[in-house]
């Protein structure tokens, strides 16, 4: 079954006309962003913000899952100029805490854990006072990639298990257990250091499975949950199953945070870089 229709509650316009500012500094410096490449639905509003999640390590991903609007193509050598074009956006946009994020590197040694470290290193030159969150693959469950990317120091370490397990043939690559270990190994690594996941629901998932997953994710020490509705960015992406109300989302929001998460975001246009500095106490 694919929904076409949205429900009022998913009415949110996208005005192009609004982003030019950001989209100019954007081709200025040769850089991609998830808020563009994802078809985010919250662009022109986190864009006014002068708010993006920076996607590095190019726009080309070794992976296809199907509910995911990033290139599958062989993708480029890492860019060393990059880690200083993004720090430069950074300073120039004056941004407080900035997302950075990458597709998955397969194809690289360290699965590029290296050149986000750089990128970390590049922004606290820049912009020192700038929190920086790091979204990461799940680097084939390597402890070394995840320790380098831990030695960058970053405030927040995101991955995301973005289902249910019995729905990760849409993860082409992914292994939910493997998502969970990387999350338990970031807290060893690093107990200092907050970390955070994701789930996008209306693919088919039930309550049951998605309050396991609350669980587990707990289980595997995560602070910080962010959960929102799930749309395909086309046709030919996987289905949405279902409409999550937002008395749902609260529902669910609610029963995270008596779960022991620290700050939960729940509601459907939430995504993980959404308001992200909430998570860490911003207003
Ligand atoms: S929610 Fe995140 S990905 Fe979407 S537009 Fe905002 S910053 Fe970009």
């Amino acid at each position: 079954m694919n929904i076409a229709r949205k429900p009022e509650w998913l009415q949110k316009r996208i005005n192009p006309a609004a982003h030019a500012a950001m989209e100019g500094l954007l081709g200025e410096l040769h850089l991609h962003t998830v808020c563009q490449e994802a078809r985010c639905p919250n662009i022109t509003e986190c864009f006014r913000e002068r708010q993006a999640t920076f996607l590095i390590l190019g726009a080309d991903c070794t992976r296809l899952c199907s509910f995911c609007n990033v290139t599958k193509r062989t993708p480029l050598p890492p860019d060393s100029t990059e880690p200083a074009r993004v720090a430069e956006a950074v300073f120039r946009l004056g941004l407080s805490h900035v997302v950075i994020t990458s597709p998955t590197r397969d194809d690289l040694p360290d699965g590029g854990a290296g050149h986000y470290a750089e990128t970390v290193a590049a922004i606290r030159s820049a912009a020192p006072a700038t929190k920086v969150e790091l979204l990461i693959p799940d680097f084939l469950g390597s402890s070394e990639s995840l320790a380098r990317v831990v030695a960058s120091a970053p405030a927040i370490i995101g991955h995301n298990v973005e289902t249910v397990p019995r729905l990760y043939d849409i993860r082409a690559g992914g292994e939910y257990g493997r998502s969970l270990r990387v999350l338990r190994m970031l807290g060893e690594l690093a107990p200092a250091v907050r970390s955070k996941s994701g789930i996008m629901l209306g693919l088919g998932e039930t309550e049951d499975e998605v309050l396991t997953v609350f669980a587990d994710l707990r289980a595997a020490g995560c602070s910080y949950l962010g959960i929102g509705q799930y749309l395909a960015p086309s046709r030919q992406h996987h289905p949405v199953r279902e409409f999550i109300r937002p008395e749902l989302f609260e529902k669910y929001r609610i029963t995270a945070l008596s779960m022991g998460f620290a700050h939960v975001e729940s509601g459907p246009y939430v995504r993980s870089s959404y308001h992200a500095a909430r998570y860490d106490g911003a207003p």
